[in-house]
């Protein structure tokens, strides 16, 4: 079937007991038992739950992959995958990433002897030089939060194969509807479902895909002993936004466009990052690795110095932190979404004070750049 068919109709068949049409909200925490050993499938809610079993094919199929697995939110699934390691491993990470990511790997799981290389990933020459005989696992996302750096996710998939080093890609920026990387070769594609996924800024939820059945049954089980799972209500939440993932992503693509070329074309604006724009140093691996380049977009105004007063000034753009949903939202990463970064990694990656991020909405374009335009 085709992507949006699968948006639509992947995991969900019809209520067996009802016939309703939309898998219900399964708001129980436990399933009565025939007699001892003997249920239907479902125990208790932290191990199986029909609306969140429904989720988890849904994303898998979207995603390419065997099997979804879903958390209480992106980070939350972040940190199940790194549970598959143990103390003395080493993991390889594109630097100038997700701020959260950061923290998460730094602050925390780097007191229990997991060890970590920030590197380039955009040079796939670099994970090469990076491994160690204790890498396990290469963490790539891409395109990058916010600086929009691309990594080939192809030829880093090869190099680490050799090696038996798994690749993860943190496929939050695009949605599957743009990005899928298992068909390009990685092991787990992760998305913060609070984004693109739900699409309507009012959950928040992680998903891991994966397309090996021994991995993913190594994911379910952290998932049920760890006990971060996501809710049947925001489970049934994420599966009506992805109804409509392929035709919200064609207006975020389209309007996307429209706005990095406003900014691009702007004097009043110095810098634009955006995959789509012919001058972005890796505008052809976008092309060659996504199906659109999205609406992700950051920029640095002209006068440096203008970047509060901008973000003070905008009425339809609302200033917030998260992503993805049907809203332009305008955001201060170095404040923000990378407040966790030290001020030199920061400054030295790029995320500067004067870096202005954007997540352009479906509104209108023409509203959202004439509001653009007077906050310039
Ligand atoms: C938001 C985000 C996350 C974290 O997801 P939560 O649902 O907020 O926990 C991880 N990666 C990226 C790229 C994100 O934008």
């Amino acid at each position: 079937m085709g992507f949006s068919t699968d948006a639509i109709h992947a995991g969900q068949s019809p209520d067996p007991a009802t016939g309703a049409i939309v898998v219900p909200i399964y708001q129980t925490s436990t399933f009565v038992q025939e007699g001892l050993g003997k249920h239907r499938g479902y125990e208790y809610a932290r191990s199986h739950n029909p609306t969140r079993s429904a989720l988890e094919s849904n994303i898998a199929a979207l995603e390419l992959g065997s099997h979804g697995i879903a958390f209480s939110s992106g980070m939350a699934a972040i940190n199940a995958l790194l549970s598959l390691f143990e103390q003395g491993d080493h993991i390889i990470v594109s630097n100038a990433i997700y701020g959260g990511t950061y923290r998460l790997f730094e602050k925390l799981l780097g007191q229990f002897g997991l060890s970590f290389s920030w590197i380039n990933t955009s040079r796939p020459s670099n994970v090469e030089e990076a491994l160690q005989e204790e890498t396990k696992l290469v963490f790539l996302e891409t395109p990058t939060n916010p600086l929009m750096t691309l990594s080939d996710i192809e030829l880093i998939s090869q190099i680490c194969h050799r090696r038996d080093v798994l690749v993860s890609v943190d496929n939050t920026f695009m949605s599957p509807y743009l990005q899928r990387p298992l068909e390009l070769g990685a092991d787990i594609a992760i998305h913060s479902t609070t984004k693109f996924l739900n699409g309507h800024s009012d959950s928040v939820g992680g998903v891991l895909v994966v397309k090996d059945s021994v991995l993913a049954d190594k994911l379910y089980f952290i998932q049920k002993a760890a006990g971060a799972i996501l809710g049947p209500f925001d489970c049934w939440l994420v599966l009506r936004g992805i109804k409509t993932l392929a035709v919200r992503m064609r207006e975020h693509e389209k309007n996307g466009k429209q706005v990095a070329t406003f900014l691009f074309s702007d004097p009043r604006v110095s810098q634009v990052y955006y995959p789509g724009l012919e001058n972005h140093p890796q505008h052809q691996l976008a092309k060659k690795q996504q199906h659109g380049f999205g609406s992700m977009i950051s920029f640095q105004p002209e006068n440096r110095d203008n970047a509060p007063e901008i973000l003070k000034k905008v009425c339809l753009c609302s200033l917030a932190e998260s992503l993805g949903g049907v809203e332009t939202l305008i955001s201060h990463p170095a404040t923000m979404s990378h407040a966790a970064l030290p001020r030199q990694q920061r400054e030295r990656l790029g995320i500067t004070e004067d870096l202005i991020r954007i997540s352009v909405g479906i509104e209108d374009v023409e509203d959202i750049i004439a509001d653009l335009d007077q906050a310039l």
